[in-house]
């Protein structure tokens, strides 16, 4: 029977990135129902320097393939060598980051292996089913964003493959350290890949960025008159605050998708939120409701935001927002 919950440790110049962390938390979501292990897969020239920095996450179990060069992008042979790992663990689940390697490599790896994957899922959920095995609800969005979709497996068939989409789940801190065991599969070489990588180039800072933003301002539906997203956008460099918005402001492209926040859109964990116009849907609210601080300016006192709203100021934007610049 397949046992343990893997999760896919991608790494770049000898780190880990930051949807690892995350991966682990929703690991935990996983063991807390069912008590398997934590796994990680991992393949790189730098397998010991990655592998320390897995046991400070505490996770349990590592296994590693060393490689003779920096594998990264060459994702069709990457993608046979963790078909292989995972033929050898026989792990019930693998948690892949919603990223463009994991995206990338575990698709062809799903391919390889002959089972299915999960694409971009923002929830997990632990099930039993009358044998007395668990399954995992795998959550997500579909059809244009339009439907929230459960996804399983079929009884017996594993592993049990998703990527998750990034920020979705906080970062693990490890609060001590951890008897990880690592296992090398010196016997797995990676095989010759057809991409060969001629130069890389770091990426541009993303600015104004709202995952990881300390301070997000959100502008939604109420905030669309004429000129009031360039005041809003004022306010928020004003504050040094990073630009969200709901899905209707998203859809005209006043603000870039990538800045929608909920269900369909970003998941994320500012220390404080101002909201404005915002009526305050679930499916918006869901995506932002880990705020340590959340402000919301609305017409309307009944407004629905109200509720996950710590402070509510019942006004128009504009007027509030015109009184602050002043200051
Ligand atoms: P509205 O609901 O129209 O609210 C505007 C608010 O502004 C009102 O409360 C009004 O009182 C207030 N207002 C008006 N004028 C002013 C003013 N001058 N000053 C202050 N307040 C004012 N939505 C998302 O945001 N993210 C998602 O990821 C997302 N995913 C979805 C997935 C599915 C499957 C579905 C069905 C829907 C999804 N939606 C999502 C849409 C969601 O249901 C809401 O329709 C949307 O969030 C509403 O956006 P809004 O608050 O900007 O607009």
């Amino acid at each position: 029977m397949p046992e343990g919950i893997c999760i896919f440790a991608e790494n770049y110049n000898g780190n880990l990135d930051n949807s690892v962390p995350e991966l682990v938390t929703a690991a935990h979501v996983i063991k807390a129902a069912t008590g398997e292990k934590i796994e990680a897969i991992v393949s790189s020239d730098q397998c010991r320097e990655l592998s320390d920095q897995l046991v400070k996450l505490g996770v349990e179990e590592i296994y590693a393939v060393k490689t003779d060069h920096d594998p990264a992008f060459q994702d069709d042979s990457l993608s046979r060598v963790y078909a292989e790992m995972i033929r050898r663990i026989e792990p019930s689940a693998v948690l892949i980051p919603a990223t463009p390697a994991g995206r990338s490599i575990f698709s062809r790896t799903a391919a390889i292996l002959g089972c299915g994957m999960t694409a971009d899922c923002t929830e997990l959920l632990v099930a039993k089913r009358d044998d007395g095995s668990f399954y995992i609800k795998q959550n997500k969005p579909s059809f244009g964003d339009n439907v929230f979709v459960t996804i399983e497996m079929k009884p017996g068939v594993y592993p049990q493959m998703m990527t998750i989409r990034p920020g979705v789940f906080a970062p693990y801190e490890n609060s001590g350290s951890s008897d990880a065991k690592v296992t090398y599969f010196d016997d797995i070489v990676m095989p010759a890949s057809g991409v060969m990588v001629i130069e890389t180039v770091p990426a541009a800072a993303a600015t104004g960025s709202i995952l990881g933003a300390d301070t997000v301002v959100v502008g939604g539906r109420g905030a669309a008159a004429e000129g009031n997203m360039e005041l809003l956008k004022q306010f928020a460099d004003k504050i040094g605050a990073a630009v969200g918005c709901t899905r209707p402001i998203a859809d005209t492209g006043v603000i870039p998708f990538e800045h929608q926040i909920g269900q369909t859109g970003a998941t994320i964990h500012p220390r404080i939120c101002i909201s404005l116009g915002v009526s305050g849907a679930i499916q918006h609210t869901e995506g932002i409701k880990d705020t340590k601080l959340f402000v919301a300016v609305n017409t309307d006192e009944n407004a629905p935001i109200y509720n996950v709203a710590d402070y509510g100021i019942n006004a128009d934007m504009k007027e509030v927002l015109e009184a602050y610049m002043k200051l």
